[in-house]
């Protein structure tokens, strides 16, 4: 196509190759595709970074929720300013608003942090050009753990004012997250042992072989003997080996632990359904109201029947309530922690997992079959005889006190149900009984009442933070090691999430009006206590906040969170 025609065709789109130095490179220009403008050609571009990011872009919101917070009380380094030599450092703001935003955007790593200051427009504006190196971006969430957990927390505070949470209903759950260290790098006691056990079999080999050619070469002349440098050298490797392994035994023993990770000390190899994960068990509480997290642990225990009440009493202490509902799955179920929920004004919904008594199993009466007489303490068996309680408790393998209910033996001579209900051995009938096993019936009664819609909405919300947490924002494995740096990533990711979802429910234009006005009031009330001005001249500011409420001369309502400072009216 002649440049003439292809420039009627584009018009003002259209560029000559050739004009611009292209020695014979075909011109194609195609009216089936859009094409871009060449790399070569000069554009005017926006002037001001400020107009790539539009008044809808989240690194606006990101700007205005950093701003709100007060770093110094926080506890952030170098949230306070010193005077002194050497280059100054950067400001927790910028490094803590380019975590957000990385972890917002699935980049978490320091270095990938670091690529990103320099060529991402978003980040150019939330940062103003600043370039912080790998090591700074990675020590500041070193360094600073402690405060962005407590950043996580007060988030949950924010929501709370902001009338999100519902109070009432929590669904707990938990889910495997990889750690940082590899399934080689965690060994067990057996493992240990077996690897002390298969060296010490390869030592024996080669002592045993080293012998035999000893033993040939000394009849040979000494010039014809062959040299065991190579095989003493193995030996050396292997008994070298022995005793490692031998010392993270005895490491291992002195722990009282059942694993030694050696690369990340607080990981473990956590099985569930088949599946093994070299890494922690991670806790949340979700909100049923909007789906909110308002409580986050990492445990490394990859059992969830310890850890109900613990994230039930989290639950509340965040959402500043008395008594709740907390609903999770069978994993969780234990008398314990349900006797600890009760005690505490928690009313929780676990399913009974059907685990079969011995008896069960071997076709006999279950406990189901044996009826509890609170008022005379004893049980009634499927005869209507009586199973009396013995003096005494019995303690159970897992510390639980037990009591001992026994039928009389001239009862169950003479009974028709004898082959249902005793062994062949047996003469009369023994059943267990814990403590605080009323608490478990009553459990049974409200799971019997209520328990099936309760599940059902467990389901729907407690999967749901964990299935966005994983599979929408990446976060799958922990870049940092130790419950503490672990912790600290966590309520990252947590703050991050609730982030999210904040502003898929209220908007983005909402939540920074909501935090300007929060700003505002911090600002009111502490020039309120710091000046001595007329009531009647405050008054007027708070009004010219958007409030409608005149102020007295009585101090104003207001709720303060314990650790941050951030302030909410009530
Ligand atoms: S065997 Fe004894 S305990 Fe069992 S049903 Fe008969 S009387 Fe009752």
């Amino acid at each position: 196509m002649e440049e003439a025609e292809c420039a009627s065709r584009l018009g003002k789109n259209f560029t000559s190759p050739t004009r611009r130095g292209f020695p014979n490179v075909p011109f194609m220009p195609s009216t089936f595709h859009k094409t871009g403008a060449l790399r070569q050609e000069t554009l005017l571009l926006p002037a001001r970074v400020e107009d790539y990011v539009g008044p809808d872009n989240m690194a606006r919101a990101i700007e205005a929720f950093v701003a709100s917070l007060d770093l110094v009380k926080l506890k952030f380094c170098h949230a306070v300013r010193v005077a002194g030599a050497g280059q100054p450092p950067y400001h927790p703001s910028d490094l803590l608003k380019l975590y957000l935003y990385g972890y917002l955007n699935q980049i978490r790593s320091s270095r990938r942090l670091e690529r990103e200051a320099g060529r991402n427009v978003e980040l150019m504006w939330l940062l103003r050009g600043l370039l912080p190196g790998y090591r700074t971006i990675a020590n500041f969430r070193r360094d600073n753990v402690v405060p962005l957990k407590q950043v996580s927390r007060d988030f949950v505070m924010l929501l709370r004012g902001l009338d999100l949470l519902g109070g009432e209903i929590v669904a707990i759950d938990g889910a495997f997250f990889d750690g940082n260290a590899s399934k080689g790098s965690i060994v067990t006691r057996a493992r240990l042992e077996e690897q002390v056990a298969a060296v010490e079999r390869e030592i024996a080999q080669y002592t045993a072989a080293l012998d035999a050619n000893d033993a040939a070469e000394a009849s040979q002349p000494e010039a014809e003997r062959h040299s065991h440098a190579n095989v003493a050298g193995k030996l050396a490797a292997l008994i070298a080996k022995r005793e490692a392994a031998s010392a993270d035994l005895a490491k291992l023993a002195a722990s009282g632990q059942t694993q030694l990770s050696r690369t990340d000390d607080d990981a473990r190899l956590l099985s569930k359904n088949g599946q093994s994960v070299a890494g922690y068990n991670v806790q949340l509480a979700v909100d049923a109201k909007h789906k909110l997290i308002v409580a986050a642990e990492t445990v490394n225990d990859g059992n969830d029947t310890g850890q109900l009440h613990a994230m039930a009493a989290a639950a509340c202490e965040a959402l500043g309530v008395e008594t709740l509902q907390a609903v999770a799955d069978s994993g969780y179920f234990n008398g314990e922690a349900l006797k600890a929920c009760e005690d505490t004004g928690i009313e929780p919904f676990v399913p009974e997992p059907r685990r079969g008594t011995q008896a069960e199993k071997a076709g006999r009466f279950g406990l189901e079959a044996f009826s509890y007489d609170a008022e005379a303490d004893e049980y009634v068996c499927p005869q209507g005889k009586k199973l009396r309680r013995q003096n005494g408790y019995k303690t159970d393998a897992t510390g639980k006190r037990r009591i001992r209910y026994v039928s009389r033996r001239s009862d169950c001579k003479t009974c028709p149900l004898r082959a249902a209900c005793l062994s062949e051995k047996a003469d009369r009938r023994g059943i267990e009984r814990w403590e605080h096993e009323e608490v478990i019936e009553r459990h049974r009664a409200r799971m019997a009442a209520h328990g099936a819609p309760m599940m059902q909405r467990r389901k729907a919300l407690v999967e749901h933070p964990f299935g966005t947490l994983k599979c929408r924002a990446g976060y799958r494995q922990f870049l940092m090691r130790g419950f503490a740096k672990v912790r600290g990533e966590l309520a990252l990711m947590v703050l991050c999430y609730n982030f999210t979802r904040l502003l898929n429910i209220i908007g983005l234009e909402k939540l920074i009006a909501w935090l300007a006005a929060q700003y505002f009031l911090a600002v009111f009330y502490l020039l309120r206590e710091v000046l001595t001005v007329a009531p009647g001249v405050l008054n007027e500011c708070y009004l010219a906040g958007g409030k409608s409420q005149p102020i007295g001369d009585k101090p104003l309502p207001r709720h303060t969170t314990a650790r941050s400072g951030m302030c909410f009216a009530t």
